[in-house]
């Protein structure tokens, strides 16, 4: 665990990593790390998984959702700046499928307010934002291993950061809220001894899960490569094609680590076309149903269509096409074909 915690300190740069048994342990621990709980406001895109929302919702707190860019599925920071308020507590921005989220304005935003910046880069090994990875910003960072991820370690997580206070916390919160350091001091080995200040949960990477890590992190950059590689395929083979939108990739200077490549159908029913992709044997996924319409969160927090015009339309027509390292040239090809045959107007 120390080690693969290690590769994550060289990754991103910053000065602490905590392992976690997934990234939702990671969120959990760090929203409750910096004290997020009742009466208090966390904005998050609502183009996210829910995992951050239930983890704000688990915490008594009201997730505050910020509309994304149409066109890249980016959270716009400048929405994120407009939902800020006296009860925020934290941002959350996500780094959507493997391209950068807009940090800088969103990291001035915060400043300003006084709050942190918390990165979901559960899509972001090896996603680079002006030069610099994914938590390599001074912020709080976490990351996902879960067997879809760019890396896995079966499930799997890790926190980076840059408060040693922040990261203490984490370290207790990690495994029971154990602490042993007041008796390091009466010996060399280790201690039988322990004290509990503030319990703890059980959210521990185990060293087993991490020898795994540290193999997929010696591929990653490879593997990144032929997802790039897979995605430039897709864009080719598609490009020019009426009727589906291809992912749109953000104006500042990013490296992707391509997690998803999803796209928007225009001309037909999206449900539709997804039932027609499955006759040709193709398995689709959804990345992701708007936070903001999950039923719970409708009758929670009262929130409702026409709150997040961008993400609502985005969130009609998205669909995710196969994409991972192990796809043939060939697969891509036989995708793209099935796309063109289906469409309206796609024969060529
Ligand atoms: C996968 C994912 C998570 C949760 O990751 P787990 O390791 O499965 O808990 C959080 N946020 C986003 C955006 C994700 O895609």
């Amino acid at each position: 665990m120390a080690e693969l915690e290690e590769r994550f300190r060289d990754l991103t740069g910053a000065s602490h990593a905590v392992a976690v048994s997934s990234a939702t342990a990671g969120l959990h621990i760090v929203l409750a790390a910096l004290g997020v709980g009742e009466g208090d406001e966390v904005v998050t895109p609502s183009m996210t998984f829910a995992s951050t929302v239930n983890q704000i919702a688990l915490r008594g707190a009201r997730p505050v959702f910020a509309d994304s860019d149409y066109g890249t599925l980016q959270v716009l920071p400048a929405e994120v700046e407009r939902r800020i308020t006296s009860r925020t507590r934290a941002v959350i921005p996500v780094h959507f499928a493997g391209a950068p989220a807009d940090l800088d304005p969103i990291r001035a935003a915060a400043d300003r307010a006084g709050i942190p910046v918390v990165e979901d880069a559960a899509h972001a090994v090896g996603t680079s934002y002006r030069g610099k990875p994914a938590g390599g910003h001074g912020n709080t960072a976490i990351y996902s291993f879960h067997p879809i991820k760019n890396i896995t370690t079966g499930e799997g997580g890790m926190v980076t950061c840059y408060d040693g206070e922040l990261a203490k916390k984490l370290r207790l919160l990690r495994f029971h809220g154990i602490e042993r350091d007041a008796w390091k001091r009466y010996g060399k080995g280790g201690t039988p001894h322990y004290d509990i200040r503030e319990p703890g949960y059980k959210y521990n990477l185990t060293d087993l899960q991490a020898a795994i890590g540290v193999v997929q992190m010696g591929k990653v950059k490879r593997m990144n490569e032929r997802r790039a590689a897979l995605a430039a395929r897709y864009l080719e083979g598609l490009r020019g094609l009426p009727g589906i939108d291809l992912p749109e990739s953000p104006s500042c200077p990013h490296e992707h680590s391509w997690h998803l490549f999803i796209v928007k159908v225009t001309s037909m029913d999206r449900d539709a076309f997804i039932g027609r992709l499955a006759e040709y044997n193709v398995g689709v996924g959804l990345h992701f149903p708007p936070c903001h319409l999950l039923s719970y969160v409708r009758e929670r927090y009262g929130t409702k269509e026409g709150d997040l015009p961008g993400c609502e339309l985005s969130g009609k027509r998205i669909l995710s096409l196969p994409l991972f390292p192990g796809m043939a040239d060939g697969d891509v090809d036989y995708v793209c074909a099935a796309i063109r045959e289906i469409l309206p107007g796609g024969k060529s």
